[in-house]
């Protein structure tokens, strides 16, 4: 059903476990010693939090924040919002942020900075896909998945107004959704 609403698949569920996988593995060499905490942000990072996490064969917390920056629609406002902090102090942590996509650069530059600032000894960011052209800000993602055009994606925890996160990979809507969208 949510198919037909998919122009392109960018990147399949194939592809996803393989870049988990691999995602995992260069992780696990860097913290295995650490006892970090990892941060997903919500609600997009669902998906690939909970099969990347399964793949991380070391001492770990896990915690969440709920950040906005789109609010529901196809354009960074670069307006970040806390709407759920951590209940996990992170003085003195290793902090690892996973997030589903990197576009602009700024929501996570705003949370690394503010992880920062409450004393996080290290935090390092983790990406299932970067956008490389939308940057903003200065930052680069310590762990990226796959770099993918410039162009707004759905599923695998990405939503357009909320829906499409439960697509099992990652493609572009069919450019009449939007249309149908704003006629309404
Ligand atoms: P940034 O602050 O890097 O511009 O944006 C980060 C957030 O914007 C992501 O966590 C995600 O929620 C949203 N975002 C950025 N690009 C896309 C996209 O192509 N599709 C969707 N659904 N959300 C995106």
């Amino acid at each position: 059903m949510l198919n037909h609403d998919i122009d392109d698949i960018l990147v399949s569920e194939t592809e996803i476990a393989g870049i988990v996988k691999t995602l995992a593995s260069e992780i696990t060499q860097d913290y295995k010693h650490k006892k970090p905490l990892v941060v997903g942000l919500l609600k997009g990072c669902i998906p690939f939090i909970s099969d990347l996490l399964k793949e991380l064969d070391f001492f770990l917390e896990v915690d969440f924040m709920d950040v906005s920056s789109y609010h529901g629609g196809v354009e960074s406002t670069g307006d970040v919002k806390i709407n759920k902090d951590l209940g996990t102090a992170v003085k003195g942590r290793h902090v690892i942020l996973a997030e589903d996509i990197v576009d602009s650069g700024q929501t996570i530059q705003a949370i690394r900075s503010m992880l920062l600032y409450r004393g996080a000894q290290t935090v390092k960011v983790v990406t299932l896909l970067d956008k490389p052209k939308g940057r903003v800000v200065q930052l680069q993602p310590d762990y990226i998945g796959t770099t993918i055009p410039d162009a707004f994606v759905v599923g695998y925890g990405l939503d357009y107004k909320e829906l499409y996160r439960n697509l099992p990979y990652v493609g572009t809507l069919k450019p009449a959704i939007y249309e149908t969208e704003s006629e309404e």
